[in-house]
């Protein structure tokens, strides 16, 4: 099979070793969740809640307040006991905390919806809508948002990133070998929701027992294609995976409906068969707890709103002090100032790093050897942006380009000199984007 790929990136070492061969088994049952009623991007939930309610598992606990943004559900039985502002992986929110009876009494309104060949295209992103699904390779990009392009943008395809190209990370690998029927019935939904009769399934060819797995399971589906990629860092960024299964140019500061495509997780697609097939929304996911930090690493089925702690405790604990505590993987995961928070639907890992590991290096000079150019899958200058954001010259860094950086982190990977690149990026983004704001 021909490799496909995209031009420039990195090769991180993969280190998927701990876990690639760990069947994922269902994490144990937490006595209290912890649900943050932000969890996606976009606008936060109003709580449907109060404190002293029972609530049931995938009973609605928070409405979504805007058009881009998606409802929270319980993913235990039992009883409310708080809604406060806490500490989540992304920052602060409000959460609801709920103890639970032990139980797991799913609510009434968890009813099969048919199957897809049944339903309209409507009813599936309805179903989409309200079941609370959001992208789960990190993002949590609402999906339903995702599937409403505007009346006048041509979707032809659509893509599903099996390429889990962050080291370290497992969960999508499992999900593709353990339960592959889901990915594609979510496949097919999708493509029933915006009428395209053409998709890929993209995956590294780190993960050759999912290729096969995945095109057994396709053989006779029409228009799903698995297109094997290179095993290259940020194969599985939109605009990367778009141009390695289709030669597509995502143009700059467009999206990848631009070019008739819409991109989603192999995660996602699986949340999406539970919501049709079973009528449960997302309330857990597979996630990678894993790293040098970890005693036992593991791929556990976690319920959203568990704390990192808990599930940490799980995998026999930390060996040694932890260095850093990560969600999600070392390119693009976030740091984490505790792990006294809850996992969210976009928590795809916790990695644990030792202090030796995440200790920082000391920058040196540039040397102005270009290395950070040459590998800058957004064809950028990562070393002029960030010498212009370091001296507050944000319209400069605007000039080269700043917005299109997709924080892939490839060129502070890359740097010989240990220069923090993307940081310096990231500031520089913020200050435009907020500049542009305040202008408006
Ligand atoms: S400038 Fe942005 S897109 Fe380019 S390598 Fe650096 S982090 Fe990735
Ligand atoms: S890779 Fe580092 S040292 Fe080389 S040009 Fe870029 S910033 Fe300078």
């Amino acid at each position: 099979m021909k490799l496909l790929s995209f031009r420039g990136g990195v090769h991180p070492p993969h280190r998927k070793k701990a876990t690639e061969k760990l069947a994922v088994i269902k994490a144990n049952e937490p006595k209290v969740v912890y649900i943050p009623l932000q969890q996606h991007i976009g606008a936060p939930c109003e709580a449907l809640v109060k404190v002293g309610d029972e609530v049931k598992v995938g009973q609605k606990i928070g409405e979504a307040s805007a058009f881009v943004s998606a409802p929270i559900h319980s993913s235990v039985s039992g009883k409310v006991k708080k809604i406060a502002k806490m500490k989540t992986p992304t920052g602060e929110a409000t959460c609801i905390v709920i103890e639970s009876d032990g139980l797991n009494t799913v609510h009434e309104s968890v009813l099969p919806k048919g199957d897809i060949s049944e339903l309209s295209g409507k009813e599936i992103l309805e179903i989409v809508k309200e079941a609370g699904i959001v992208g789960l390779g990190g993002a949590a990009f609402p999906t339903h948002v995702k599937f409403s392009p505007p009346p006048d943008t041509n979707i032809d395809t659509i893509i599903l990133n099996g390429a889990e190209c962050e080291p370290y990370l497992t969960a999508d690998h499992r999900l593709m070998l353990e339960d592959p029927e889901s990915i594609v019935y979510g496949l097919k939904a999708m493509m029933k929701i915006v009428n395209v009769k053409k998709a890929y399934i993209g995956i590294e060819d780190n993960k050759k027992d999912a290729i096969e797995k995945m095109l057994e399971c396709v053989k006779n589906e029409e228009g799903i294609s698995i297109v094997a990629l290179k095993t290259k860092y940020p194969q599985g960024a939109e605009k990367q995976l778009i141009y390695a299964c289709t030669q597509r140019e995502v143009p700059s500061g467009g999206l990848p409906m631009a070019v008739g495509v819409i991109v989603n997780n192999v995660g996602t697609a699986a949340a999406i068969a539970t919501a049709i097939k079973t009528g449960m929304p997302l309330v857990e996911r597979i996630a990678t707890i894993t790293g040098s930090g970890i005693k036992e690493p593991k791929n556990l089925l976690i319920k959203v709103g568990t704390l990192f702690n808990e599930i940490i405790e799980q995998c026999g604990g930390y060996n040694g002090t932890p260095g850093k505590v990560i969600m999600g993987g070392p390119m693009m995961g976030l740091a984490q100032h505790t792990d006294d928070v809850p996992a969210i639907k976009g928590t795809s890992g916790i990695l644990v790093l030792s202090p030796e590991e995440a200790r920082l290096p000391e920058p040196e000079q540039c040397i102005k050897c270009g290395k950070c150019v040459e590998i800058c899958p957004a064809f950028l200058q990562p070393v002029y942006i960030s010498a212009y954001g370091l001296k507050d010259m944000y319209d400069k860094a605007e000039e080269y380009r700043a917005l299109d950086c997709i924080e892939c982190g490839s060129c502070s990977f890359i740097c010989p000199s240990k220069r923090p690149l993307l940081h310096s990026i990231r500031v520089a983004k913020r200050e435009i984007i907020a500049k542009k704001k305040k202008s408006k």
